[in-house]
Parts: structure tokens; C-alpha cells; sequence
């Protein structure tokens, strides 16, 4: 990297990218720009307000949060926030099972309930001799046979839209819960739910304007002259370091910061053939976000509940958000409306027939009950996201070393969540600090713990 006062090219107006900007403002650089291809800042974490007044975020942002940086960053950028109690659930056997599902078996069937614990005694019997190769067998050496069939491979099957088979392990870290059986039996003879959140168990959320206030807001307070919307970069020649833009326009840097999809990234670099010819090896899921605003009050069996999770097939979503419950004035008629916000997958091993979409979510709410008594629903809202889910596909992990490796040298470093295509690092929180860190690394030669280690 050179040495000083680099020209820092920054693309993409997301949270990794505000991230960035944000930090190189703090540390006092001025020989920055932030270049965006499209008019407003968020990337993914944008929120959008429908013809009928309802407030949708691009699928069910719930702000986690592992670095004091980020909340220092979040109490800066909005000043009014509502606070929540996580309370997630699951929707299987025409039931409500409270997450983690492991722990609450008991509420299930006896078939269903036997299976669940003749695998987790299996397993206690016999214990995994190999290390898994794939997702699918190391969900089969966490949970047993029983909960996989039950739970664990239809959900993550709809989830990933990729079957798990086809998943690396390494990545889950903490977001899987592994299963104390001990607890379960506990929780099984007391018939105690058993939510197990840990220190995680609350989460806040903008009063106004959905989460994409937030970085609306932290857009604001970065110097206007430096942030440049609407300009979407088309080609990078790393040779003489300039970037290219859709009308025709250049720009050149020193350091570029890139945040848009690490595929797009490579087809860009026009002088780099065999980087460019890896771009066909990364593999994603999309994402069809479903607004469905309903007159009337919040029914009482959704009124404290955040997010449900939908394994079965009698509904096209993998998951369904209460979105009224994160803000009331997500709707626009604060207590006279409610509203549902659904999430579905889709990839080339599950396609999606985005014209059908919004009717078979509404069929499917239906379905699984979410929707009852025929209330009369006043609006339809349903957004495609092509890049949704950055997948975890097998052999992900050497193949992102080595083209890090090769970008770093040629003073490239692609960060964020399709940027770093590093899923296990990809919330919001994690994407700032990709942004924090690269800014860190630049100037100050820092490491870059989110990034490299996943943390
Ligand atoms: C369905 C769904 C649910 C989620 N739920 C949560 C959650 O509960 N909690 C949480 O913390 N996070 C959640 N996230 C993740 C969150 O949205 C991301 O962490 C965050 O948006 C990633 O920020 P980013 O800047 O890396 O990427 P993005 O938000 O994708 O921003 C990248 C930016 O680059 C721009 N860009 C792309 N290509 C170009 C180009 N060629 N030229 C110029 N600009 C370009 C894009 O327009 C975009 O603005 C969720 C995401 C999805 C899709």
C-alpha cells in the first residue's frame, strides 16, 4: 500500500462503505471519495416506504452487535429507538415451537419427539470419529437423524436454497446452537420452553424510517462533496489504478475499497484475465422480500412475537417478520394496522416464479395461519433481491485466500457482505467493521480480525 496519504477510493454507499468513510473522516484523512450506483445510501440495509404508506426493510434487519464501535456509530446515528425482547418461533406440525428449536422438542408430536431424541441418544451412544465434510454431515454429528429430518435439513434446504450437502462447515460459529441433551431432557420432563439467548437477548430498532434510517443518517453527516451517487463503476484498469464509470468518467486511486459483489469485482478488472476467470466459481442465493400490510389490530398470538420460521412446505418463506412489532409507525396507521414481512430463497437449484411470488406468500400466510379470519389486507409490497445470501459453498474458504491474497497486491481490498462473500461476517455490525478495519489497515497497517478471522 502506499505509504502516505493514499487516495482511498471507496465503492458502494452500504454499511461497509459508510463504515469506511466514516472512519477515514475520525482518523482526520481528507484524500477520499465514495462513489454509489445508486441515489440513496443502505445497499441492503436500505428501507423503502410503499405506495400506501408501510414502511418495508429489504428482509427483517435486527440489529446485532458485537463491537462497542458500531454501538457508538448507532447512538450517533439515530436518536429515537425502540427496544426489543427477541422472541423467535417456530411454525411446524400446525404448531409453535419457541427457538432454538433443540430445546423445545417436547412441544413436538411423540413420533416426531422419539425421532428427535433417538438421534441425539445415537449420537451420545456413538460419537462422531470424523471431522464433517459438508454442512449437511455437520448438522447430522451436532443434532442427530431425528432433529435433521424434522427440523434442521428442511429449514436450512429453504433457507440456503442449496441443499446442505453442498455447504462447507467452518463458517457457522455461533449461529448455530449446538444441542445440550441434558437440557432437553430437562426441559422435556418439566415442559419448560427454553429460549436460551444468552447476553443476546434484546435488540433496538429506529422508531422512523425502518433500518435504513440508520445509515441515511450516517450518510448525512459524511462531508456531501466526497459522496457521489448514481455513478456505478463499470471497469477498473489496476495497472495505472482508475476506475470507470457507466456515462464514461474516470477516477483514480491509490487504494480502492470495494463493496460491491466480489464477482462483479473481478469480471471489472479488465487487465487481469485470470482473476476475471474466476468469477464463475462464486455461488449465491436471491432473496424475494413480501410486504403483506393488514387492516386492524396486531391479533394477540403475534403481538410480542419478532420473526417465525417456516420449515415446511405449506408456505414458500423460510422465514416471516411481525414488522409492525419493531416500530409501530412501520405502518400508517399506528394500532388500526399491522404488518407481515416475509422472506424466500432462490437459487438455480430452486427457482422462483417472482410473478407468483407475492400470491403464494399470501396463500401460504394463510396457510400456516399467520393470516386468519380473512382481515382485509391493504397493501402488497414484494422486492427481488439478485444478490441475497452470499453462499458458504464448499471450498469457499481457499478460494477467497488466494484472490484476497491477489487483490491485496494489486491494492484492492473487497470487503462487506458480498465484497467479502464471508457470511458468517455479514450483518451489519460485521460489515462496518470490515469498512473500519480496511481504513485501519491502510493507513496504520492494522489486522483485520473481522475479515481474516471471522469474528
Ligand atoms: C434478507 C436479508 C436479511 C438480513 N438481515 C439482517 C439482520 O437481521 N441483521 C443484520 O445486521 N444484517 C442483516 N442483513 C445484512 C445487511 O443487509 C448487510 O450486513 C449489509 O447491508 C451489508 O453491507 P455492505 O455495505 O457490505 O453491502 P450492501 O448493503 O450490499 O452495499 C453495497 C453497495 O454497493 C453498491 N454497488 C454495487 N455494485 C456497485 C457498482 N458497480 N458501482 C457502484 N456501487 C455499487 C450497491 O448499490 C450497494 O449500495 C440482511 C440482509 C438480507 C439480504
Amino acid at each position: 500500500m502506499p505509504a502516505d496519504a493514499p487516495r482511498i477510493v471507496i465503492v458502494g454507499a452500504g454499511p461497509t462503505g459508510l463504515g469506511a468513510a466514516w472512519r477515514l473522516q475520525e482518523l482526520g484523512h481528507t484524500d477520499w471519495d465514495l462513489y454509489e450506483r445508486a441515489e440513496t445510501a443502505g445497499g441492503l440495509a436500505s428501507s423503502v416506504v410503499d405506495d400506501q404508506g408501510f414502511t418495508w426493510d429489504l428482509g427483517g434487519h435486527v440489529l446485532f452487535s458485537h463491537y462497542e464501535y458500531f454501538d457508538r456509530l448507532m447512538d450517533t446515528a439515530v436518536a429515537n429507538w425502540v427496544e426489543h425482547e427477541r422472541e423467535a418461533w417456530v411454525w411446524i406440525r400446525n404448531r409453535w415451537i419457541p427457538y432454538p428449536f433443540q430445546n423445545n422438542i417436547w412441544r413436538l408430536p411423540d413420533d416426531d419427539l422419539i425421532a428427535c431424541l433417538e438421534g441425539l441418544l445415537d449420537l451420545h451412544r456413538a460419537p462422531p470419529t470424523s471431522a464433517p465434510r459438508a454442512f449437511d454431515e455437520w448438522l447430522l454429528q451436532s443434532f442427530g437423524r431425528g432433529l435433521c429430518d424434522t427440523f434442521m435439513f428442511p429449514y436450512n434446504r429453504k433457507v440456503w436454497a442449496y441443499d446442505p450437502g453442498k455447504l462447507d462447515v467452518g463458517w457457522m460459529g455461533e449461529r448455530v446452537a449446538t444441542v445440550d441433551l441434558t437440557r432437553v431432557l430437562r426441559n422435556l420432563v418439566r415442559r419448560t420452553d427454553d429460549v436460551a439467548w444468552g447476553p443476546n437477548a434484546t435488540f433496538r430498532f429506529p422508531l422512523h424510517g425502518g433500518t435504513g434510517a440508520i445509515w441515511r443518517s450516517v450518510a448525512d453527516r459524511l462531508p456531501a462533496e466526497r459522496m457521489h451517487y448514481g455513478c456505478q463503476v463499470t471497469g477498473i484498469d489496476t495497472r495505472r489504478k482508475i476506475l470507470t464509470f457507466g456515462d464514461g468518467s474516470t477516477t483514480p486511486y491509490d487504494t480502492l475499497l470495494s463493496t460491491m459483489p466480489l464477482d462483479h469485482l473481478l469480471l471489472s478488472l479488465r487487465d487481469q484475465p485470470t482473476l476475471t476467470a474466476r468469477a464463475s466459481q462464486f455461488v449465491h442465493s436471491s432473496s424475494h422480500i413480501v410486504g403483506v400490510g393488514l387492516a386492524g389490530e396486531t391479533p394477540e398470538e403475534f403481538s410480542t412475537k419478532c420473526w417465525m420460521y417456516f420449515p415446511e412446505d405449506q408456505a414458500p418463506f423460510y422465514r416471516c417478520t411481525v414488522f409492525s412489532n419493531y416500530s409501530p409507525h412501520n405502518v400508517p396507521a399506528p394500532g388500526r394496522q399491522w404488518s407481515l414481512m416475509a422472506e424466500v430463497s432462490e437459487s438455480p437449484d430452486k427457482p422462483v416464479d417472482g410473478a407468483r411470488v407475492l400470491d403464494e406468500t399470501v396463500a401460504g400466510m394463510r396457510a400456516c395461519n399467520l393470516i386468519r379470519n380473512d382481515p382485509r389486507i391493504v397493501s402488497r409490497w414484494h422486492r427481488r433481491l439478485s444478490y441475497g445470501y452470499p453462499t458458504p459453498w464448499l471450498g469457499r474458504d481457499g478460494v477467497l485466500m488466494e484472490i484476497d491474497a491477489q487483490l491485496t497486491a494489486l491494492d484492492i481490498l473487497s470487503r462487506g457482505r458480498f465484497g467479502g462473500w464471508k457470511y458468517e461476517v455479514s450483518n451489519q455490525d460485521h460489515s462496518v467493521m470490515q469498512g473500519v478495519e480496511a481504513v485501519d489497515h491502510v493507513l496504520r497497517g492494522s489486522p483485520q480480525p473481522t475479515y481474516d478471522d471471522g469474528m
